[in-house]
């Protein structure tokens, strides 16, 4: 399955928005707050003109899988689950990718941006309820416990990210001591990560 391996941050020129997908660095250093870097990428960048209504749709798309670092199948296939739950499909699919393992470890500050959350659960420094588990697309649900394996506890990146902790969601509850955080409830739609038009998502699919 192809993954995006170019540069992050051109991903937020096409976009013409920050992402925030290189953590700490995105708020000190931000391609996007020099005058060039708001141009989209490529030769013609400052020049691109008026969206379509199709490009909106698509882009709205394309920036809710960036940000959550999925490749075109992965995505759709949340789509497809998030059609068959009860209730909005949008908000459905804003909570299924919330819900993810990899974005749960990111909000609870155990690492810098998502990308870093994903290799920390692929590594086998994360468990769940106790339990290792090295699957990124986990998804966890009320009432689970996610913590940091012992042996990763001293690992110097968390340690310094610790020392100042993130400002965790209403739905996590972290346990400074314990190097761990709950799932109190599922994210509310006011809660989700990045302002992301879900509608928008869901009229582009039914095209
Ligand atoms: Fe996006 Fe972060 Fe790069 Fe800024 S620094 S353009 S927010 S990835």
């Amino acid at each position: 399955m192809s993954r995006y391996i170019g540069s992050v941050c051109k991903q937020c020129r096409t976009e013409r928005e920050k992402l925030f997908l290189k953590g700490q660095r995105c708020v000190t250093n931000c391609t996007l707050d020099r005058k060039r870097g708001k141009n989209a990428p490529g030769q013609h960048g400052a020049k691109k003109g008026k969206m379509s209504d199709y490009g909106k749709h698509l882009r709205e798309k394309q920036k809710a899988r960036r940000v959550f670092g999925l490749s075109e199948q992965q995505f759709k296939r949340y789509f497809i689950v998030a059609e068959k739950m009860p209730g909005l499909t949008g908000d459905n699919l804003l909570r299924l990718l919330e819900l993810r393992l990899d974005n749960a470890v990111f909000k609870l500050g155990f690492a810098s941006s998502r990308k870093m959350a994903r290799q920390m659960v692929m590594h086998g420094n994360i468990t769940v309820n106790g339990k290792k588990t090295d699957v990124p697309r986990y998804q966890v649900a009320v009432g689970d416990v996610i913590s940091v394996k012992d042996k990763y506890k001293t690992n110097v990146n968390l340690v310094k990210l610790l020392e100042k902790p993130a400002s965790v969601p209403g739905w996590l509850e972290f346990d400074k001591n314990a190097i761990s955080g709950k799932v109190k409830s599922e994210p509310a739609p006011e809660e989700f990560s990045h302002p992301i038009n879900s509608q928008l998502i869901v009229e582009l699919y039914s095209k």
